[in-house]
């Protein structure tokens, strides 16, 4: 089944409930980075054309004191997507009440309203975060119909999300999740094989879902970055200062016995004394010395990995090979990047926080068939849970 999209609605002299993520970094009020605005201008585009009234609104941080309501102020967005769109936004300081009603109700079609940060409601009572049922059905009732584009928050049952869904008659997904579904969502449901899943980052612990559902779905799983430790460890290597994590061994033995060969570790690794961006040495992960710590995959590992790749159909990749914010031990990621843009013919997704900042940083964004926009609900989406922000949208 597939759910609806903003297409499959007629738009038409209707007020349009659009939750987006403008959840931007922003230093000093100014916004440091717009993509996540950018990338919400096509479904908002899309209702303003087909006659639709938009009512845009977002998160933007968390907001548990006074203080946070000056710092996460979402007004500059709202200047800001005046600009990218080239007309007025109509910005309502306030998540409720008469001026937003009045705004929202003096509408004329192509026009756009956005309201401050739905956050602004956790600071009595964590209305937005718990979903508060009268919060929900309140914005609901500003509307008619609800879209919902915004995949950051979309593995949390929100009132700006589910909320709103429950309480409204008609909702859809926006041209950005339905382009999640399609790629993350295609991964998980029906990917086409071979199939192989790259996972790195900090540590096993916060992967430990997605490397026990991708063992069962993908035909080989490489693993790099911090965690590549812990396993190498279980198996009974000396891994010198590395990252560790003692109380995950025994799981990281029981992943790789049930794994059965699928896992594929490293065979070499770049060393430093120091947890500092200086050159560091490459070793076998079999002669790491006590005083040494691994802060990259190796050469060797490296066209290990991209042999495995070759002929992929189906690749995911979730979390850096090494520390990549150091020039030193960016090698690791970077040779990934190459690797997966060299494939031809397979489709190519990446999801998570750093291993997109990284893929975007290193330049290979546009190699990828499918860069996700969302940090924890990718990786949610990948480990095969449900999606609450997804699951609230009516079926086609
Ligand atoms: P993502 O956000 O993509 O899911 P994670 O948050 O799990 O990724 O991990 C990213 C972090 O892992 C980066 O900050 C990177 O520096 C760190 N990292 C990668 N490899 C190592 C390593 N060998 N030792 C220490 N940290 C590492
Ligand atoms: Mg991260």
């Amino acid at each position: 089944m597939a759910k609806k999209v903003v297409s499959d609605l007629n738009l038409k002299g209707k007020k349009v409930l659009i939750r987006v993520d403008f959840n931007v970094p922003m230093k000093d009020g100014k916004i440091t980075d717009d993509t996540r605005v950018r990338a919400a201008l096509p479904t908002i585009k899309y209702v303003l054309e087909q006659g639709g009234k938009a009512i845009v609104f977002s998160h933007l941080g968390r907001v548990k004191t006074e203080e946070d309501l000056a710092k996460n102020n979402i007004a500059p967005v709202a200047k800001h997507l005046e600009e990218l769109l080239g007309q007025k936004v109509t910005f309502v300081n306030a998540t409720r009440g008469k001026e937003l009603e009045d705004a929202i109700n003096n509408m004329n079609v192509g026009e756009v309203v956005m309201f401050q940060n739905t956050r602004y409601e956790d600071l009595d009572g964590k209305k937005e975060s718990k979903n508060d049922p009268e919060l929900g059905a309140y914005w609901a009732s500003l509307g008619d119909v609800f879209v919902n584009d915004a995949f950051g928050t979309a593995h949390r049952a929100h009132a700006s999300n589910v909320g709103i869904a429950s309480n409204i008659k008609e909702s859809a997904v926006g041209f950005l999740l339905e382009k999640e579904i399609k790629y993350i969502g295609g991964a998980v449901d029906n990917p086409a094989h071979p199939y192989f899943a790259i996972l790195g980052g900090a540590k096993v612990s916060d992967k430990i879902g997605v490397i026990s559902e991708l063992i069962n779905k993908a035909d080989k799983v490489l693993v790099g970055g911090g965690m590549m430790f812990t396993f190498l460890k279980a198996l009974g290597k000396n891994i010198g200062k590395s990252l560790c994590e003692d109380d995950k061994l025994d799981l990281a033995k029981e992943l790789l016995e049930k794994a059965n060969g699928k896992i594929v570790l490293p065979v070499d690794t770049v060393c430093a004394k120091e947890f500092k961006d200086e050159p560091g040495v490459v070793k076998s992960v079999d002669d790491i010395a006590s005083d040494e710590l691994g802060l990259d995959i190796g050469p060797k590992t490296l066209e290990l990995f991209a042999d495995t790749l070759k002929g992929a159909k189906t690749v995911v990749w979730n979390g850096p090979m090494g520390v990549f914010e150091m020039t030193n031990f960016a090698g690791g990621t970077l040779g990934v990047c190459e690797a997966i843009a060299n494939l031809t013919g397979a489709n190519t997704i990446v999801g998570g926080g750093d291993s997109v900042a990284a893929v975007e940083k290193l330049g290979y964004a546009a190699k990828f068939t499918h860069v996700s926009t969302g940090g924890g609900a990718s990786l949610e989406y990948l480990e095969g849970k449900t999606l609450p922000g997804i699951a609230c949208i009516e079926e086609k």
